[in-house]
């Protein structure tokens, strides 16, 4: 980070100071807090970072951002509204000071794939600033803004949302000038009630987009998306596997070995890439990734590269052979979408009999039947065996049933360890296990415990 003072914050969040110290980082964890640093008091779910202020004095911090006007503190405060809104402001007003270019990342699927994808495109070129992980809340989104610095060339910021306003939030405040649009899915239907309340939230980034010079990168594929093009404003670049609209778009496709290649079509070109990938659902977020280069004045040989270079991160997507099994290990996150795509993947392994190992998805509210039979139709079509954990198994069966699985091949469980137990006893080596479900179903769990690991 870059240094400045309190009395500058306090000009881009509207708020009041005390006091004018140097602030060299901000933190929100008091434990991370020390000279220099301001602290900056959230509420959270569990905890409120109001009563960790002390701890963060003790510990030498050198200013506090808080919304508690009528409390006065040892050091330097800057007071504000609302810390969580003051943080926003504040990473924007930061942000504000450089002019380098600002890649916001967006969409129901695929926001950190693409991301680190651009990031690795990006990269080729430029000293590329990125979101660290799944860092993208309106928490994590400015805090990565403030990582910007001097040397910064470039930054990819994920943006996540689970409620209508926070992708304009963080928009406003990472004012980005090239916007993507990963895919409109499912995930987070919960709170927004439908596709195309999902499809709205998302186009929050656009905001301001137009009016900056911005430049919107949008999946052609997505009807959603698509049908909205004669009425959006600003510059679009759309990418596509199955919209020949598209400028940017892929053919020749195949997947073999953890490697997806494809030819990559642009304006001006066309040549053959390689990604790291287990299947052909990373085809369009490699090509936002080589829309973001293109519109950064990259060539063909730098988004080649820079897509080669790119490798997946976090628990997302790992394929291996262990005690004799083919396990796809893709226990990060899940939802409808991304539950088809892995299936796939399943089906597309060689070896014996194939089992899909799923944990139920969350937050899909009203959806949630009907998104879980999705998931079970698609384990009938790519499995042999569907084992399942979580609270909507029932639904999961369901739809595997209903696509033709034969209710014997199909077993629920309440707990990782009888699931494991019993998928000891029925897969063999040679054969290959799909292990996925939601954050909080932590199916590596499941795994590791079928393994013999735990
Ligand atoms: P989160 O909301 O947790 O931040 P995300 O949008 O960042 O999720 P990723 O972490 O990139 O998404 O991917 C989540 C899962 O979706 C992974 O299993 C990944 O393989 C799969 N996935 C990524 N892109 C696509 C896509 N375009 N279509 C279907 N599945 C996808
Ligand atoms: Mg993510």
């Amino acid at each position: 980070m870059q240094q400045f003072t309190l009395s500058e914050a306090a000009a881009w969040t509207g708020g009041t100071c005390t006091a004018d110290p140097v602030i060299t980082s901000v933190v929100r964890d008091a434990r991370e807090a020390g000279p220099g640093s301001l602290f900056v008091a959230i509420k959270g779910e569990r905890f409120d970072g109001h009563d960790f202020i002390g701890q963060a004095i003790e510990r030498g911090a050198a200013a506090v951002l808080t919304h508690r006007k009528d409390e006065t503190y040892s050091i330097p405060a800057l007071y504000v509204e609302d810390t969580r809104q003051g943080l926003l402001d504040l990473a924007g007003g930061y942000r504000a000071q450089f002019d380098c270019p600002v890649v916001a990342v967006t969409g129901s699927v695929g926001k950190t794939t693409t991301k680190e994808m651009i990031a690795s495109v990006l990269s080729e070129r430029y000293d590329t600033l990125k979101t660290q992980g799944n860092l993208n809340n309106t928490i994590g989104m400015p805090l990565t803004a403030l990582e910007m610095d001097e040397n910064t060339e470039a930054a990819v910021f994920e943006m996540g949302m689970s409620a209508f306003g926070e992708i304009a939030a963080m928009a406003a405040c990472g004012q980005p000038n090239i916007a993507v649009i990963t895919m409109i899915g499912t995930s987070h239907i919960e709170f927004l009630g439908s596709r195309e309340g999902i499809c709205r939230a998302k186009m929050e980034i656009l905001e301001g987009l137009a009016a900056r010079g911005g430049i919107a990168v949008l999946n052609g594929d997505e009807p959603l998306l698509w049908e909205q093009k004669d009425r959006l404003f600003g510059r679009i670049v759309w990418f596509g596997q199955n919209n020949p609209g598209c400028e940017f778009r892929a053919e020749d496709i195949s997947c073999t070995d953890g490697t997806l290649r494809f030819t990559l079509i642009w304006p001006e070109g066309r040549k053959t890439v390689e990604v790291a990938s287990q299947g052909t659902h990373n085809v369009g977020n490699a090509l936002a990734a080589a829309a973001c280069g293109w519109l950064l004045g990259l060539d063909g040989d730098d988004m080649a590269a820079g897509l080669a270079a790119y490798r997946p991160v976090g628990m997302r997507e790992q394929r291996y052979e262990k005690n004799g099994f083919a396990i796809y290990q893709d226990c990060y996150n899940a939802s409808p979408d991304s539950m088809e795509a892995a299936l796939r993947v399943l089906g597309e392994m060689a070896g014996g009999r194939r089992f899909a190992v799923l944990g139920c998805m969350g937050e899909l509210g009203d959806y949630a039947p009907d998104g879980h039979r999705r998931a079970g139709r698609a384990a009938a079509q790519y499995a042999d065996y569907l084992f399942a954990y979580g609270p909507d198994t029932a639904y999961l069966k369901e739809g595997a049933v209903e696509a033709g699985m034969d209710a014997a091949r199909i077993a629920c469980f309440d707990t990782h360890e009888a699931l494991a137990e019993a998928l000891r006893a029925a897969a063999q080596p040679g054969d290959a296990l799909l292990f996925k479900g939601s954050r909080a179903m932590k199916m590596e769990n499941a795994l590791k415990l079928f393994l013999g690991e735990e």
